[in-house]
């Protein structure tokens, strides 16, 4: 379960985030859409750790983890540009979150051979990221951000690099994955079909400021602003 209330962040004179509260149910799948710039990608810095608020609380279960350190705050990501270290295989990608925590061989042994098993990349273990394709990936990224058992997830336009196709394999295997394991997830995407179909929840962001949150039919079947019902009509 995550919890956000009151969320301020300024870089200089923008004010990136304008007080954004927001709660999400255990296992709950949420979507933050927005125009380019609104804030998103630094309200899930903020639920990440990797930027302070200037204002606000960020809760996980019943734990406060405003001051806690990224690390610590369990959370599972995966961006646009997968960022896996190019020198170690997949196997060796999808450990290392394993490894900065310090468990035992065996444990982490098991733990990436199920992880690969989800993403059904067990065969190719051995590989480099270079000899994987965009989509396989982004399926290593998802078993490295799963793998030590997140206590949320959060995913940034995490198939924008890939063609049409893929993203529609992709956007399953990630429900299939994200049901099955329970996961409480923050997700973000431009693609509004992409929101529609995955989503519990659709949230809108705009300037900073979360217009409307609720189920996809009730966001468009009835925006609760003119932005909202702009910005949701401009791409249909
Ligand atoms: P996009 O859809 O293009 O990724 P976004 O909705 O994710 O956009 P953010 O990246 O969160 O938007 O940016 C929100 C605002 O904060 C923008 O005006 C941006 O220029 C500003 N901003 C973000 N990060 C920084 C930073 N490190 N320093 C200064 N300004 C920043």
């Amino acid at each position: 379960r995550l919890s956000v209330q009151g969320i301020v962040k300024r870089f200089g004179a923008t004010t990136a985030l304008g007080g954004v509260d927001l709660d999400l149910a255990e296992g709950e799948f949420l979507t933050i859409l927005g125009p380019s710039g609104s804030g998103k990608t630094t309200l899930l810095k903020v639920v990440a750790g990797f930027e302070a608020p200037d204002a606000g609380r960020v809760r996980l279960g019943e734990e406060d983890v405003t001051e806690v350190s990224p690390r610590q705050r369990d959370v599972g990501m995966v961006f646009q540009n997968y960022a896996l270290f190019p020198h170690l295989t997949v196997a060796q990608n999808v450990a290392f979150p394993l490894e900065m925590r310090r468990r035992p061989k065996p444990e982490i042994a098991k733990r990436v051979t199920e992880a690969l098993a989800l993403v059904e990349l067990g065969a190719l273990s051995g590989r480099l990221p270079r000899q994987l394709s965009g989509g396989q990936q982004q399926r290593v990224a998802l078993a490295r951000a799963v793998v030590f058992g997140p206590r949320l997830l959060l995913l940034d336009e995490p198939f924008g690099a890939l063609d049409r196709k893929l993203r529609e394999g992709l956007q399953l295997e990630v429900r299939r994955l994200q049901r099955r394991l329970g996961l409480t997830t923050l997700f973000i995407t431009h693609d509004q079909e992409e929101a529609l179909v995955m989503s519990d929840r659709i949230a809108v962001m705009n300037h900073g400021r979360l217009d409307q949150v609720g189920a996809p039919a009730e966001v468009y079947a009835r925006p609760a602003t003119r932005f909202v019902a702009d910005f949701l009509g401009e791409s249909n």
